[in-house]
């Protein structure tokens, strides 16, 4: 690399940012934080690859809100307060535009959640970034996949489905109308929901973030807690952008099986619903769409009838890669 290893460290990604329980930051062997005992301690990591999670033509502004992005819809999913990060940057070249636009992205959505950065690895190597993030809960209150119980409802936060709309759009080159504006930001700045997940600590029975498709998430928390799920197809929320630009099943299959929306899934106990509804999650919509049951397995009805998607979401080792 023509600017070197630390130069691109000090230049781009040691700044001055603070957070009181930061002890050490950036510059020596670790990172040093301090961790209240009334609380725990929260970590995810997630890597996103070039060609895999964003498309070669990719802004590097993009891929830094993302690499951030995917990491804060974990925690959110945990219910956790983000508070600090670390970045593992695979680089092929030291080029400094490049650079420049990638702080940018990371560090805008990190000054948002007030994350501050503790540390990192910079290689060269084929473009991949790596974050983990840390933050916490209050005493035991976290959230997981396994809590959900028969009879729950299932609520999702958002329009699950308009991120792929929009990843499906910047493949074929068509961005003109405002539509298809909005539908790709949805895929290249997913928000995640930090604020909805924190308040969903005290009503959800369980949760998680949809990253690999709305049918194949819910089949992961339905195995995790040991039930199914009957999932009532017409209470999708509607997407009107989407509506405008895809045919019904083509919004459907989106819906259910389109990645990267970085929506909260989640159950509450009927009896909760109503303490749901009075949080203000608002400008959010947060939609029931469908209910937890004690027979295995995801169950599609429209109609009153039971369907059959014909795709069920994104693995990344399985044959039938849709990415
Ligand atoms: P070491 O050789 O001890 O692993 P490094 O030379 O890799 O240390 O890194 C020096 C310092 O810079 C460390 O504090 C490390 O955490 C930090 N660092 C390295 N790369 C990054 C990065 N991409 N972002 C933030 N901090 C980084
Ligand atoms: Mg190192």
């Amino acid at each position: 690399m023509s600017l070197g290893e630390f130069d691109i460290i000090a230049k781009y990604f040691a700044r001055r940012q603070a957070r009181s329980d930061v002890v050490l930051g950036i510059g020596d062997d670790a990172a040093v934080l301090n961790v209240r005992a009334d609380r725990k301690l929260v970590l995810a990591m997630d890597t996103i690859a070039e060609g895999v999670h964003f498309l070669e033509q990719a802004a590097p502004e993009d891929i830094g809100y993302r690499a951030l992005a995917v990491n804060l819809s974990d925690l959110a999913a945990m219910g956790a307060e983000p508070s600090w990060m670390s970045l593992s940057l695979s680089l092929p070249h030291a080029d400094e535009r490049w650079l420049d636009g990638f702080a940018k992205g990371l560090f805008e959505l990190a000054e948002a959640y007030d994350v501050v950065l503790i540390g990192g690895d910079t290689v060269r190597g084929p473009l991949t970034v790596t974050v983990q993030v840390g933050g916490w809960v209050e005493h035991d209150r976290y959230l997981t996949r396994s809590g959900a119980r028969a009879g729950d409802d299932i609520f999702i936060s958002g329009v699950p489905g308009e991120a792929a709309a929009g990843l499906a759009l910047l493949r074929a080159g068509a961005k003109q109308a405002d539509a298809a504006v909005h539908l790709i930001q949805r895929f290249l700045r997913p928000t995640p929901r930090v604020q909805v997940g924190r308040g969903l600590r005290t009503v959800a029975t369980a949760a998680m973030d949809v990253s690999d498709g709305l049918l194949a998430d819910l089949g992961k928390l339905c195995e995790a807690s040991g039930c199914g799920a009957r999932l009532e197809l017409e209470a999708l929320p509607a997407s009107p952008p989407m509506r405008t630009l895809f045919r019904g099943e083509e919004c459907l299959q989106h819906a259910l099986t389109g990645g990267d929306d970085y929506e909260l899934l989640f159950t509450v106990a009927p009896t909760n619903v109503a303490a749901l509804r009075d949080r203000a999650f608002a400008p959010i919509p947060l939609t029931r769409i469908g209910s937890m049951t004690s027979e295995p397995g995801v169950h599609c009805f429209l109609g009153g009838k039971e369907y059959v998607p014909a795709r069920t979401g994104y693995d990344h080792f399985a044959q039938t890669d849709h990415r």
